[in-house]
């Protein structure tokens, strides 16, 4: 097993957030990517450093306006009067009834932005670009037959093809599951185990016929992203059907979640697509400090074998999941169960 990554990862570290009414540390901090990297090498990972496919990949989910604005807006920040201090951040955000794009920066930056967990920092835009090269190079690996981690910093799933949300910039799985598609011409599943509702890959490929979306996660009713991740959506047009969310209730643990898995893997062997990007979050472990799930290091383990048992070549695509002890202790079991499979 491969584990794609670079340390470009370690210039986005935003170290604030606003959350239920105070400013708390960010907990989408760079340490992540060391402790992660630790846990993939840990499990026997193979280290190595994603290639260079340029933009094309990712134009194929994010619209050029978007890619161009987060490109770019570290260098515009001169715009803002009075000046900045380490981060862009967008305080006023677009909604269906009113989403002029504006000219200005911070007008702009709340029109490509859902929520105040996305600054721009100076290294944001290298930390985006590579952890999108290291899915696109991971998704290669897997057609190629060998299992790939893409350690992706920041995450990705709830980035939208024209905004970022929940600590996400570019959609790496989605990225990653388009570039499958591309090179196969197959049709490609996203399997989301992230604790918060995949819904960046569900409004990407919504209406799209080749992309199977699932997600297993907390019931969003009250809980993140809020506004969407309920069972009754389940693609539109051509792909009805093809999308499909598990909202489970809040403390959901290991056997419960196990249950919805092996639907939910069902639902992918049906579907028979020729790769599986899963999107990996570790934030349903039980003493994680922004999840709701009690998932255990051998929930993790389990949750693993069903998924390499799928026997599709798959990629693993880093989202959620944050600081704690258990954190490394899950990643680590989770892709030693993965290659338990493989060699089979
Ligand atoms: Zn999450």
């Amino acid at each position: 097993m491969l584990v794609f990554h670079t340390d470009r990862s370690l210039g986005h570290d935003p170290d604030r957030y606003f959350r239920r009414g105070k400013i708390v540390a960010h907990p989408e901090s760079a340490e992540r990517y060391d402790v992660l990297l630790g846990a993939a090498l840990k499990a026997g990972a193979l280290s190595q450093a994603p290639e260079d496919n340029g933009l094309e990949p990712i134009l194929r989910v994010h619209s050029q306006d978007y890619v161009d604005f987060l490109a770019q807006a570290w260098s515009r920040r001169a715009e803002i009067p009075g000046g900045i201090s380490d981060e862009i951040l967008g305080t006023h955000f677009a909604k269906p009834q009113m989403h002029r794009r504006p000219v200005g920066l911070l007008g702009q930056m709340g029109y490509y932005t859902c929520d105040t967990s996305t600054p721009v920092r100076a290294g944001t835009w290298g930390a985006v670009y590579w952890s999108a090269q290291a899915a696109i190079s991971s998704a290669e690996a897997a057609l190629k037959g060998e299992p790939a981690y893409a350690l992706c910093r920041p995450p990705g799933h709830h980035a939208f093809s024209d905004a970022a949300a929940g600590f996400c910039y570019f959609n790496n799985a989605a990225i990653a599951a388009r570039h499958m598609g591309h090179l196969t011409g197959g049709r490609i599943a996203i399997l989301d185990i992230d604790v918060h509702h995949g819904n960046g890959a569900q409004s990407i490929f919504y209406e799209d016929p080749n992309v199977l979306t699932i997600s297993l996660h907390c019931d969003p009713s009250d809980y993140y992203p809020f506004f969407s991740g309920y069972e009754d959506e389940t693609g539109s047009g051509p792909a009805e059907g093809l999308n499909r969310n598990f909202a489970l209730p809040p403390g959901t643990g290991d056997e419960a979640f196990l249950s919805a898995l092996t639907t939910a893997i069902e639902a992918i062997r049906t579907f028979n697509p020729a790769g599986l990007v899963v999107a990996l979050g570790l934030d349903a472990g039980k003493d994680d400090p922004v999840g709701a799930f009690g998932i255990t290091e051998d929930g993790f383990a389990q949750i693993a074998t069903r998924i390499g048992d799928a026997g599709l070549p798959t990629t693993f695509i880093q989202e959620g999941g944050y600081l704690c002890d258990a954190l490394p202790k899950n990643l680590t079991a989770f892709l030693s169960a993965f290659q338990s499979t493989q060699a089979d």
